[in-house]
């Protein structure tokens, strides 16, 4: 079968490889789509996300979905035929973290498209059954791909603990900030700021529930926040982007006793933060990492029509030109905000 495999940075290539064979608790499946992540891009552009660096020739991708083609003697059989939200990371189920609920930091996590563990660019995928997520019909492969990053989203807005009524400033525009900015006002942001490096993001914004949106290069951050809400700041800000400089900027913008969630990667080992800000504010500093329990919200939210993942969906490719996608992405062209490889 082909697999598209990452050999070096902005090097990818289709490769043949072996279709898997599922272990008797594993579902085998014929992947439909994959969204590309920033967390990819990192891979793709640098080869390493801080600490975490490809050595080995791999395989990306880790927002997917498929139709489960078959499955290992022990697994669930009504799986079988069933489109599937695939959540990527599989925990090793017996760590501490497993067993207290906060499976998502397992040290023994076998993570698909992050070293070393092969990802979704390919035609099938063997992964634990228990990870598999059926959607309704109504959703596309490409519309269950985007369960994954939005999983991130309501993660995100849960270690907010938004308030009805809470007013909310979200760093960075993309397909995670956008996701993020519908559950916020879902979960009852009044006023929602948002920033972005890219006038095209800044008026997608709009289209998703920011109502102040601005480009953080023509107009000061801090300041326009700051002026915006009379020098109190915002009650929780979200740091959806892949920068280094937003963490720092979060801090700057929140209200006293306010909250940040900083879900973006920058990609470096360590982010210059005004601590002393953080510190007289008593601001809680929350990260956030990836997602625990929140697929089948996540999934419920797109088939009642309240979450609107198919218009983030910009651009779609075949796997053949998955280098294509990332070169988008990674350049900003064209308007993408989610791409998609799509079989
Ligand atoms: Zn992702
Ligand atoms: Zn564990």
């Amino acid at each position: 079968m082909k697999a598209v495999k990452w050999f070096a940075p902005r090097d990818m290539r289709v490769v043949e490889i072996d279709e898997p064979e599922p272990q008797p608790h594993e579902a085998l499946i014929r992947i439909e789509s994959v969204g590309v992540c920033g967390s990819d891009l990192h891979y793709y552009e640098e080869g390493r996300i801080g600490h975490s660096r490809i050595t080995d020739p791999l395989i990306l991708g880790h927002e997917y979905a498929g139709i489960v083609e078959r499955v290992g003697a022990e697994a669930d059989p009504e799986l079988v035929g069933k489109r599937v939200a695939v959540e990527p990371g599989i925990p090793c189920g017996k760590c501490e973290w497993c067993r207290t609920g906060h499976y998502n930091v397992c040290r023994d996590m076998s993570f698909p498209g992050g070293p070393p563990h092969d990802g979704a660019l390919r035609e099938y995928i063997a992964v634990h059954a228990g990870f598999c997520y059926p959607v309704p019909d109504i959703l596309s492969a490409a519309e269950a791909a985007m369960i994954e990053p939005l999983a991130v989203a309501v993660h995100t807005v849960e270690l907010g603990q938004v308030k009805p009524g809470a007013t909310a400033a979200i760093l960075g525009l993309g397909p995670l900030g956008l996701l993020t900015a519908q559950v916020a006002k879902l979960a009852g942001v009044h006023t929602l700021y948002g920033t972005d490096l890219l006038d095209y993001r800044v008026d997608a914004g709009t289209r998703f529930g920011v109502d102040c949106a601005f480009n953080a290069v023509k107009e000061d951050t801090v300041k326009t926040i700051l002026r915006e809400t009379k020098g109190r700041g915002v009650d929780v800000v979200f740091d959806t982007a892949r920068s280094s400089e937003t963490a720092g900027l979060a801090l700057q913008v929140a209200r006293p006793a306010g909250r940040c969630v900083l879900t973006g990667i920058s990609g470096e080992e360590s982010d210059p933060m005004p601590v002393s800000v953080a510190r007289r504010k008593e601001l809680t500093v929350q990260w956030c990492r990836r997602f625990r329990f929140n697929f089948p919200t996540a999934i419920e939210l797109v088939a009642s029509g309240r979450i609107d993942v198919r218009s983030l969906i910009t651009h779609s490719f075949p796997l053949e030109r998955t280098c294509e996608a990332f070169e988008l992405v990674s350049n900003s062209s064209d308007g993408v905000l989610k791409a998609s490889i799509d079989q």
